[in-house]
This record gives C-alpha cells, sequence and structure tokens, in this order.
C-alpha cells in the first residue's frame, strides 16, 4: 500500500456527486496531481476549484494546509480508476525504464 493507486495522467471515473459541485457520480475526470497527507490520506486534483478557497481540510486527520495554486483536490475514494488507462500507465512506465536504462548505458560508455 506504499503505492497510490491512481497516478498522474490517469482517466478515473467519479463515484458519486461532490457536496459542492466539484465533481458529478458517472463523469470520467483525468488525474492531474496527487497529494498524500502525513496520516495517508490521499486526494487527488482533477481540476480548478469552483469556490475560492485558500486552504483544504484533510477528511481524515482535520490537518489544514493551503492549496496548492488554484486547483482543488478530493478524496481519492470519491474516485475508481478507469479500466483502459491501464494500458496507457504500462506503457509509460516501461518507456521510462527504457530511459533509466539509456542513461546508465550513457553513463558506462563516458567513464
Ligand atoms: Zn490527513
Amino acid at each position: 500500500m506504499n503505492t497510490p493507486p491512481f497516478r498522474i495522467g490517469q482517466k478515473v471515473v467519479a463515484l458519486r456527486d461532490s457536496r459542492f459541485g466539484y465533481f458529478k457520480k458517472d463523469k470520467t475526470y483525468n488525474v492531474l496531481d496527487i497529494e498524500i497527507c502525513d496520516c495517508g490520506y490521499i486526494t487527488i486534483c482533477i481540476g480548478k476549484v469552483v469556490k475560492d478557497y485558500s486552504f483544504e481540510i484533510c477528511n481524515k486527520c482535520e490537518v489544514i494546509r493551503k492549496r496548492k495554486g488554484e486547483y482543488a483536490f478530493h478524496g481519492a475514494s470519491n474516485f475508481a480508476p478507469i479500466e483502459e488507462s491501464r494500458t496507457h500507465i504500462q506503457y509509460v512506465a516501461v518507456s521510462e525504464s527504457l530511459r533509466e536504462k539509456a542513461v546508465e548505458i550513457a553513463a558506462v560508455e563516458t567513464n
């Protein structure tokens, strides 16, 4: 459980309506950013804020922290990852490891 179930760039579907109108049930969103509170609570960002608050409160430990710019974060439990995006994530993971390999090779060659 060290890695969050969501990744930036992933498509997710909302499981319920936001009480404040941030997201709607069954609508799909892109994960723009992910934050993990010190208490382990995971929130994801799916878009700009509707209302202009400069802080947010963790739903789990109730710690208040400053909002990142004008983006709102919501509890990850409100969303489910969409299956189809998994192939894209794997592709990104593969190309990242290939890039690391290329950097390793380049480092060896220059030494
Ligand atoms: Zn917290």
